[in-house]
Parts: structure tokens; C-alpha cells; sequence
């Protein structure tokens, strides 16, 4: 169990946010902070594997893979519907 929550987060050692946490949990409202952690998100190599560890935790604070968590939950309900079609797993 603890050995593959460790490895659930392994792709977070390439993390292009690492000591830089300040700015992607922002104060509700700063949408100026927020913009700076997409910014850094949008040339991060493992933005792929952070969005969807997010969405498959349900993460509901910060910005994680370029989305608050707002933004967040409209994915969730979109990758919620594509499965019930059939069209991701
Ligand atoms: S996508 Fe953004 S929040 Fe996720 S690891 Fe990369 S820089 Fe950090």
C-alpha cells in the first residue's frame, strides 16, 4: 500500500513546481498567483501525470496540471461521461 503510493508520486520528482508550492495554493481570490502556477505548469514534463493523479484523487485545493480545482471538477464530469460512453476507460 505505502510502496505504491510512493510510486503513484514518483513523477513528481521532475516536477517543474518543486519549491514553489506558495503559489499554487493561492488564497481564494488571487487570481494573480494562480496565473503564475499555470504559467509554470504549462512547460512542466509531468503535467500529464499530475492532472490525472488530481482528478483521480479528487483533489479539491490548489492548482494541479495547469487547473484549479473548479476547473477540476468540470473535467472530472467530462471524463465521468466519456466513460459511461465507452470512449475512455
Ligand atoms: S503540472 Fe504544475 S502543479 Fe503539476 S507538477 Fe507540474 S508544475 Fe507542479
Amino acid at each position: 500500500m505505502v510502496t505504491a503510493l510512493i510510486d503513484d508520486m514518483s513523477w513528481a520528482q521532475d516536477a517543474a513546481c518543486r519549491g514553489l508550492t506558495h503559489l499554487f495554493f493561492p488564497d481564494h481570490g488571487d487570481s494573480r498567483t494562480g496565473s503564475a502556477a499555470k504559467a509554470i505548469c504549462a512547460s512542466c514534463p509531468v503535467r500529464i501525470e499530475c492532472l490525472t493523479y488530481a482528478l483521480d484523487n479528487h483533489e479539491n485545493t490548489g492548482i494541479w496540471g495547469g487547473y484549479n480545482s473548479r476547473e477540476r471538477r468540470t473535467l472530472n464530469r467530462w471524463r465521468r461521461l466519456a466513460r459511461q460512453q465507452g470512449l475512455i476507460e
